[in-house]
């Protein structure tokens, strides 16, 4: 085990670590309600224990155990303690089933590491869909991308990176890859976000959090499954007679920040006329001159006005009440919007 190995890790969680508390001491309250899927009250128990994981490693790091066999007391394999910093029995001394499980985890962390796959447009039948994305920087942390389940059904994704600039759009780039590789083995986003969350958490190259919001859409049944990693609740506007309004709540805290991770799925049957709006927190929070914020009320005030238009326009319609508002203010944050409309 070359030292270079260990002082990386040393330095990766070290960076870890304080991002993580920085959010913890900065973010706004209900920022944190999201990301950590509390009901009300900020509850950031999970993300202690990930902190004391940390400090565990760290201080293993300082005199030099982090990564030692607990069978053997050889070094475990340079690129198991990388992708799991908490690793400490060599591969060999598993049984077969543990070991296959962790060589595809592995296998993940090569994947992970490649080039982009290429996007594909998207075409999901009984649907009309539009995205509007552009980054506050050169290069951003807010991602959407579509994919096919394993039954063939329509998978939407919509995930934001906290922090901004190249290691974010590297974890970005990443977190495509794992999703186009785990959606197509899957029915569910249940088992794709436990698994992201399960190589995320421990794994050096990833020093911060992302927030996530997967769904999968069957257009027979009109059906939409739905998973949502601490991301800003999507706006539904139920459209036929009486406009109802419902926000889609997290129902798992954001990826990267939780030691015993548990997803929930929900799954609503939408109508024809109906509206679904992704987006991410550089909509909401983009302020004007005097640094209100646009907020969620104009938001779904937006969505509700202009809901006869067709999705394009729908999208183009939200730009120009955020920019009206706004005025000559320049973006603070990176801005998305993905909006899907049920042929009526
Ligand atoms: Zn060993």
């Amino acid at each position: 085990m070359g030292l270079t190995v260990i002082n990386r890790i040393q330095e990766g969680l070290t960076t870890k670590r304080q991002n993580l508390t920085n959010w913890l001491s900065s973010a706004p309250e209900p920022d944190k309600e999201i990301c950590l899927a509390c009901e009300d009250e900020v509850d950031d128990q999970g993300l202690q224990a990930h902190l004391r994981v940390i400090d565990r490693a760290l201080a293993k790091a300082a005199d030099q155990t982090l990564g030692v066999c607990e069978v053997c007391h050889e070094q475990v394999n340079d690129r198991l303690l990388e992708m799991d910093y908490t690793a400490c029995v060599c591969l060999d001394h598993y049984s077969y089933e543990e070991r296959r499980q962790l060589e595809n985890e592995l296998e993940l962390s090569q994947v992970v590491q490649r080039a982009l796959l290429p996007r594909e447009t998207p075409s999901i039948p009984g649907v009309d869909l539009a995205a509007f994305s552009r980054p506050a920087q050169i290069v951003g942390g807010d991602y959407f991308d579509f994919f096919k389940f394993r039954d063939g059904a329509h998978g939407m994704v919509i995930a934001d990176v906290e922090g901004h600039g190249v290691s974010s759009s590297m974890l970005m780039s990443s977190l495509q890859t794992a999703l186009h590789t785990l959606v197509p083995d899957n029915d569910s986003p249940i088992p794709v976000l436990e698994r992201i969350n399960r190589f995320y958490i421990h794994n050096i190259n990833f020093t911060t959090f992302v927030t996530v919001f997967l769904s999968r859409f069957d257009p027979a049944s009109r059906n939409l499954t739905y998973a949502s990693a601490g991301h800003n609740p999507p706006l539904l506007l139920h459209v036929n007679g009486r406009d109802e309004l419902s926000w889609l709540k997290p129902t798992a805290a954001a990826i990267g920040l939780i030691e015993e991770y548990h997803v929930r799925a929900e799954t609503i049957t939408l109508s024809p006329g109906d509206i679904l709006l992704l987006y991410t927190d550089g909509v909401t929070e983009a302020t004007n001159a005097i640094n209100e914020p646009f907020g969620v009320d104009r938001l779904a005030a937006a969505v509700k006005e202009y809901s006869g238009l067709s999705a394009q326009e729908l999208v183009r319609a939200i730009r120009q009440s955020l920019q009206a508002f706004c005025a000559d203010k320049p973006l603070a944050d990176d801005i998305t919007l993905l909006v899907c409309k049920v042929y009526g």
